[in-house]
């Protein structure tokens, strides 16, 4: 079971680590509504697919326009692996 990742005070239940860092995918809905916190993690590429990794979030994290995903990128630094199991 995933354990939610607590960044910012943001929970994601949705996530990966790999040889590129840590990252998600976020939605626009919940880009907005962080927007302060995250702007500058956030990245759109004009490649993949995915959902939104915010917790309880099920949105597509394709741009509204259709030319890409939001990405974000975690700092590690800021990265809290929480004892909550995701769903
Ligand atoms: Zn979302």
């Amino acid at each position: 079971m995933k354990k939610v990742l607590k960044y910012k005070g943001i929970e994601f239940d949705d996530y990966v680590i790999d040889e590129y860092g840590m990252w998600s995918t976020i939605c626009e809905i919940c880009q907005g509504r962080y927007y302060n916190r995250i702007l500058k993690d956030c990245k759109l590429q004009d490649e993949g697919i995915g959902y939104c990794g915010i917790k309880g979030c099920t949105n597509s994290s394709e741009a509204k326009v259709g030319i890409g995903v939001n990405y974000i990128n975690f700092d590690i630094n800021e990265v809290e692996i929480t004892e909550a199991d995701a769903k």
